[in-house]
């Protein structure tokens, strides 16, 4: 029940997360999270880090925990989080629709930065962030995107963006992942050959 409300786009566990290959991510950081104590004490989790590195793996299967648990969880991304808000808005139903947002033990925004809210999504997206924020209720985030530029991703505006961070990061755990992508690392020790690794840098600067 609690799997299926979740709406996660696929299933993934901690079990099938290669901390070995992964040397930026500590592991006992991770296993203390798994534990679920974040959720009781409204804790919030932020990954950060490029593309690849594993920050929705880990967001998912700290998810599948939480549904495990019992609790519900909810899974969006934040673009999509935007346009439903923006879409209840038009519909006279947005305090509805910020219940169902706020009401989960887990709210998990994934891929935080990857595209530039619009006004009204980022006030929208911020509202949300702070009625969890007064009812402890614990997010989970992705990120590529260095919090100093965040201003960028709430259309451009610093000081709702501060503002919103403020509230993530009172009671957080970050979690700062490096590294190459993991997908074209295995291509790259597949091939053992140089197209893999120059896509791998192009990402690494990006
Ligand atoms: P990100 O969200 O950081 O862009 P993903 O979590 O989507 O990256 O990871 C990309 C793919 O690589 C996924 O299929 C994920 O399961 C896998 N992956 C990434 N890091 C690891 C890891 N350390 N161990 C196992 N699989 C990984
Ligand atoms: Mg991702």
């Amino acid at each position: 029940m609690s799997l299926q409300f979740a709406r996660f786009p696929y299933l993934k566990r901690l079990s099938e997360f290669d901390f070995k290959a992964q040397p930026a991510v500590d592991k006992r950081l991770v296993e203390e999270l798994a534990t679920g104590r974040f959720l009781s004490e409204g804790r919030n989790i932020i990954f950060l880090g490029p593309p690849g590195v594993g920050k929705t793996h880990l967001a998912i299967a700290l998810g599948v925990i939480t549904a495990e648990l019992g609790n519900r969880v909810y899974f969006t991304t934040a673009i999509d989080l935007a346009r439903k808000l923006t879409k209840a808005m038009h519909e006279n139903r947005l305090s509805r629709e910020m219940k169902n947002l706020t009401r989960p033990k887990l709210l998990i925004i994934d891929e935080v930065g990857y595209l530039k809210l619009e006004q009204p999504e980022a006030s929208l997206v911020f509202q949300v962030i702070s009625q969890r924020y007064e009812r402890q209720g614990a997010i989970v985030l992705t990120s590529n995107k260095a919090f100093g530029a965040w201003g960028e991703v709430f259309a451009g505006d610093a000081v709702m963006a501060s503002a919103a961070l403020d509230r993530l990061l009172h009671r957080c755990t970050i979690v700062n992942i490096r590294g190459e992508s993991y997908r074209l690392k295995e291509k790259r020790q597949a091939e053992s050959g140089g197209y893999a690794k120059e896509v791998a840098n192009i990402t690494a600067k990006a």
